[in-house]
This record gives structure tokens, sequence and C-alpha cells, in this order.
């Protein structure tokens, strides 16, 4: 077991990264009794990473900061700074499970757009668990690990694993998808955010209104598997799904516009990210999405070419200070 404050006791700062994610299917079951849905995803972790450097303390518990190093606006997020921050949670979790844990401090880097529906709390969460798991030599399986993240939320255990994944339960159930190849995506934040739990009451009630009982999603779509494992973008377009979409074009109307430009301005499809407002507009190669990129920004809108799969939660850096 490695000492947590390092040689001499000293100091030590583990820095992990972690990535969002689009989910390029995503079914959701009817409203359960515990107030959850089940759903059916599949996850493919992006090349835009949360960053968490964690640092032991002499002082106890849990303490948290924004870095500087943040490409979102810092002045503009709504992320509360206490036990309510998810990577405060996770490594609260971590503390409970280890041994004489030292204090630590978590500064974290953001990237991934706030409330946008591509998991960056989970990675900030992911992240938070996997450094404080090194930091205090806590000894957790892989497995173990797992069962902490899916405790933190839904999407956490996923970016832990990364790469591409089938999402089953409440999407945190997961078995690994085999996608070898690249897949280019051009992502459009939202200027605003949608509260997840809301884009989910708000498919529930669009459901009653029109009288429609959904089903339990019972799986995947074998096609959207193949065209992942083969790196067949262009049938991967044509099998985009995502059952939040109408739910947060209805909660924010404006997001049809960016739909309908990229549909004929050269992507080959565009869908919602998880429960939005981000837009994932799929493209041929990586040129197709830095030319799409252009386009956008030249019409002001912010858009960021990326790729999947990439790794899931890793250590970046483990220093004695
Ligand atoms: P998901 O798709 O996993 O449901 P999301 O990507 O839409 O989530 P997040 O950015 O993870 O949304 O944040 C959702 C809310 O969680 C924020 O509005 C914020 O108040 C709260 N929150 C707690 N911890 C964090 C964190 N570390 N980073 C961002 N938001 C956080």
């Amino acid at each position: 077991m490695r000492t947590p404050t390092g040689r001499g006791g000293r100091h030590r700062s583990v820095r992990v990264k972690a990535p969002g994610k689009v989910n390029v299917s995503l079914k959701v079951g009817p409203l359960r009794a515990d107030g959850y849905h089940s759903v059916a995803s599949v996850y493919l972790a992006v090349s835009l990473f949360e960053e968490v450097i964690a640092t032991s303390t002499s002082e106890p518990g849990v303490t948290v900061s924004l870095s500087p190093e943040s490409t979102l606006d810092l002045d503009d997020l709504d992320i509360p700074l206490d036990e309510r921050n998810l990577a405060v949670r996770a490594a609260m979790l971590m503390a409970e499970m280890t041994e004489n844990p030292t204090g630590v401090h978590l500064r974290v880097t953001k990237r991934v757009p706030v409330a946008g529906g591509m998991g960056g709390g989970s990675a900030d969460a992911a992240a938070a668990l996997l450094a404080c798991d090194a930091l205090w030599g806590s000894g957790l399986s892989k497995e173990e690990l797992a069962h902490v993240a899916a405790e933190l939320g839904a999407d956490v255990p996923f970016a832990l694993l990364g790469g591409a994944a089938v999402g089953l339960g409440v999407g945190d159930q997961l078995s690994p998808a085999l996608a070898t190849s690249r897949f280019d995506w051009v992502l459009v934040p939202a200027e605003f955010g949608l509260s997840t739990p809301r884009v989910f009451a708000e498919l529930d009630r669009l459901r009653d209104e029109e009288g429609i009982s959904a089903a339990e999603p019972s799986g995947v779509e074998p096609a959207i598997l193949a065209a992942l494992r083969t790196g067949d973008a262009g049938g991967l377009s044509h099998l985009l799904v995502n059952d939040l979409q109408r739910a947060a074009i209805g909660l924010a109307p404006q997001l049809r516009d960016t739909l309908g430009w990229a549909d004929s301005n050269g992507a080959l499809a565009s869908i919602v990210s998880g429960s939005g407002p981000t837009i994932a507009l799929l493209s041929r190669d990586a040129d197709a999405a830095a030319d799409l990129a252009a386009d956008l920004a030249h019409r002001g809108v912010e858009a960021l070419a990326v790729h999947g799969p990439v790794p899931g939660a890793r250590i970046v850096s483990d220093t004695v200070l």
C-alpha cells in the first residue's frame, strides 16, 4: 500500500482525466415506481476531457475548487462547491471505504458543458474516485470501483470505463462494445443547460398527453453495434436515436435550428446528446468535422471537433510535492 502523503510525510498530487460522452442510441422506458426510468443506451466516450487533481492536505475533509485552466467560462458556471459537487461526493464515498484517509483538495478543470447532456459532472466523479483511490491506496478492484461509481450516478460507471459500451438498467449496467475505428463528431454546446430530471419529466408528460405507453427497452439494435464494430459512420448515421430528443426540443425549441442546419450542411446526422442541450453532429471523417466546425464558427456558433471512442478515467500523473 502506498503512503497517502508520500515519502517523508510530504503531500501527494494525483491528476486524472476522464471523458465526456455522447449517446449514439438512447431508448427510455416508462417512469418506474422508484422514480427512475430503465434505459437501453449506447455510450461513446469522446475526446473532451475533464481533469481532477487530488492533493492530500493536512486538514481532514474534502474541499474543491475550479481550475483557471477550465475552457468553460467560470463566471457563468452553476456548480456547487460543497458536498453537492459530484467530485466531492465521490471523494467522501472513497474516504468512507479507506482506512485513515488524509484530507484532500480537488481541483477540477471543466471542459465538458455543464448540464449539457454529456456527463461532465459524472466524469468529475469518476476522475475523483480514481484519484482518491490512488492517493489513499484504497486497493479497490475495478468491480468495486464500478460499484461505488454507480452509487454516485447512472453515468459515472461509464466515465470510468470509457470506450464504447451498452448501458442497461438506469445506464449503469455496462457491457463494453467493440469500436476499433474512430468516429468524428462536432459538438455544439448551448448557452444554457437543461436539468436531466426535467427532460425525463417532459418526456413522461409528452407520452401521457399522447396516450403513449412506452415499452421497457429490451436491448440495443444489433445494427448499431455492427456499425460501431466496423467503423461505419455512414451506417451509424441512419441509426442514431434518442428518445429524450423531443423532450429536450420541447423545453428548448431553438435546438431545432442547429439540428436542421447541420442536416443540410454536411453532417451525416445530428442528434441531441443525452438529455441535451448539447448537439452532436456525426461527420464522415476528421477533415469533414474540422470543416463543419469551421463553418459553424464562421456563423458565430461555438463548435468543437472531437472523436471517440477514447479511454475512460486515467491517471495522468502522480507526484510527491
Ligand atoms: P448527465 O448527462 O450525466 O445527466 P449533464 O452532463 O447534463 O449530466 P452535468 O454537467 O453533469 O450535467 O451537471 C448537472 C448538474 O449537476 C449541474 O447543473 C450542477 O448543478 C450539478 N453538479 C454537481 N457537481 C458537478 C460537477 N462536478 N460539475 C458539473 N456540475 C455538477
